[in-house]
């Protein structure tokens, strides 16, 4: 007889609720060709699968702007990384919302340049939020992410320490500074390669972070590696803008999640115009936010499965008297009491916002777990308070937006890409600094690289000479002068 996973459950009181696990050993250990199906192993998107093709690397149009979902789930998936979503604009610039852990990856099956990637908006500073920063900081500069990192994201959350009333520096300033200081050892080994253009205003492994009051609005407080670092873009020109700078602003308002100090944002370039909710509770700061001007092209905000759902799905157990399931059907309700817009909630939003003429031209959820079985009830719910358009997010999902449409697509790609090729940077034609670690002996072969400068003599001694093992090879017939 064939058991499935939520009976094997049962059977052995093995079930997790909410992320903790149960005490109880297995009586018998089950293989996995005994369950039947594994659990999720039949989960489909047709939504998604649906959408027509998008292949990376498509020109976009001038007056157009792009919206790349490239991390959709607060749960780690294999279908949907963590949150980020990339917004590219006709006029050639780009920006990162958040990057939760896994979206590097995607980046790269998207075949985005690093130097695409240097201006990234936070919403907060949650690990599913944040997760990617130590990939993109780290290798950036040895690819075409030679100009410095700018970071944004929300200022002190002013919440005292229950215990000793401490008011922890939790703000992104110090966030950045901290992720300057753990990375430290990784810049300086990989400064033996050039981590700078000629014409940049720093270096590949500067980071500039640029913190966003979520009380006062105020964002003229910075702090940089590199204290002479002057970034192109200047200060916000008033309170509650993050950014503006070649046509572009990007503006913000706190957002109601688990702690003071989350923002969203709204990007304004060219008449089109996008708002990015981060995690929240439903709030009238983005009513506001939403209603500006002419009302908002894309309304972006996170959603959240019912909590009966999500208790039933992290349990595995369907049986809405057990004990287990019961915990975590409470523990589901407190996180959304806590933090998150319920379903029926976007979609109370989306009708405000239409009563008041400023529905936006599309809705789209995200922060989601996107599966048939969760997409339609969603769609249901919103439904159930708005009729206009909306959708659910998940990886890959790619909308174009003009002033006269909005497609969504699905990005097709590949499993097995290499990093982006090409130099996309415009900087990248006046060439770079030599390296940090430089050897400018004219018999280095490697001028004006030094690879091997960090290295004491003692290892080296230790080097097996690469003429023993293939006397035709480079490093032979080339030797190092160091060495
Ligand atoms: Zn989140």
């Amino acid at each position: 007889m064939k058991i499935n996973r939520r009976d094997a459950l049962k059977l052995t009181g093995a079930a997790t609720v909410g992320g903790l696990a149960a005490a109880g050993a297995p009586e018998k250990a089950l293989a996995w060709s005994e369950f039947d199906p594994p659990w999720g192993m039949t989960q489909k998107n047709s939504l998604f699968h649906s959408l027509e093709p998008f292949y990376p690397g498509e020109t976009l149009g001038a007056n157009e702007m792009r919206i790349s979902f490239i991390g959709t789930s607060v749960v780690q998936r294999q279908a949907q990384h963590q949150n980020s979503v990339f917004v590219e604009l006709g006029n050639g610039d780009s920006f990162v919302f958040d990057l939760g852990s896994g979206t590097t990856i995607n980046y790269a099956a998207m075949q985005v340049p690093y130097s695409k990637t240097r201006k990234v908006f936070l919403t907060h500073l949650h690990g599913d939020h944040t997760g990617d920063l130590t990939q993109l900081y780290c290798f950036g500069p040895c690819h075409d992410g030679k100009s410095p990192l700018y970071l944004f994201g929300p200022s002190k959350s002013l919440v005292p320490d229950p215990i000793d009333g401490t008011i922890y520096d939790d703000g992104v300033r110090n966030f950045a500074h901290h992720l300057r200081e753990m990375n430290r050892w990784h810049t300086e080994s990989f400064s033996f390669l050039p981590t700078q253009w000629n014409r940049a205003e720093g270096d590949g492994f500067d980071i500039f972070a640029t913190e966003l009051d979520w009380k006062t609005g105020d964002s003229s407080k910075t702090w940089s590696s590199n204290p002479s670092l002057e970034p192109p873009f200047g200060p916000a020109p008033g309170p509650w803008i993050a950014y503006q700078y070649n046509g572009v602003t990007i503006s913000f308002q706190p957002a109601v999640h688990d702690r003071n100090g989350f923002l969203m944002y709204r990007l304004d370039w060219n008449g089109l115009s996008m708002i990015f909710t981060g995690d929240t509770k439903p709030n009238t700061f983005l009513l506001d936010l939403a209603s500006q001007g002419n009302g908002v092209d894309v309304l972006i905000s996170e959603i959240v499965v019912p909590p009966d759902i999500w208790a039933e799905r992290e349990s595995g157990i369907s049986d809405t008297t057990n004990q287990i399931y019961q915990t975590g059907l409470l523990y589901a309700r407190s996180i959304q009491e806590n933090s998150h817009t319920p379903q029926k909630a976007f979609g109370y939003i989306l009708a405000q916002l239409a009563k008041a003429g400023k529905a936006p031209r599309l809705g789209i959820g995200t922060h989601f777990q996107a599966t048939n079985d969760t997409i339609k009830p969603a769609l249901d719910d919103i439904r159930s308070w708005y009729n206009g358009p909306v959708t659910i997010a998940t990886d890959f999902m790619v909308i174009n937006v003009s002033k006269t449409q909005i497609t969504q697509r699905r990005a097709v790609v590949s499993d097995y890409t290499w990093d982006t090729p090409g130099t996309f940077d415009p900087r990248a034609k006046y060439g770079v600094y030599p390296p940090k670690y430089e050897d400018t002996n004219p018999t280095n072969p490697y001028f004006p690289t030094a690879p091997l400068a960090q290295l004491d003599e003692s290892l080296l001694a230790a080097v097996i000479p690469p003429c023993d093992y293939d006397p035709t090879s480079f490093m032979c017939t080339n030797p190092y002068h160091d060495i």
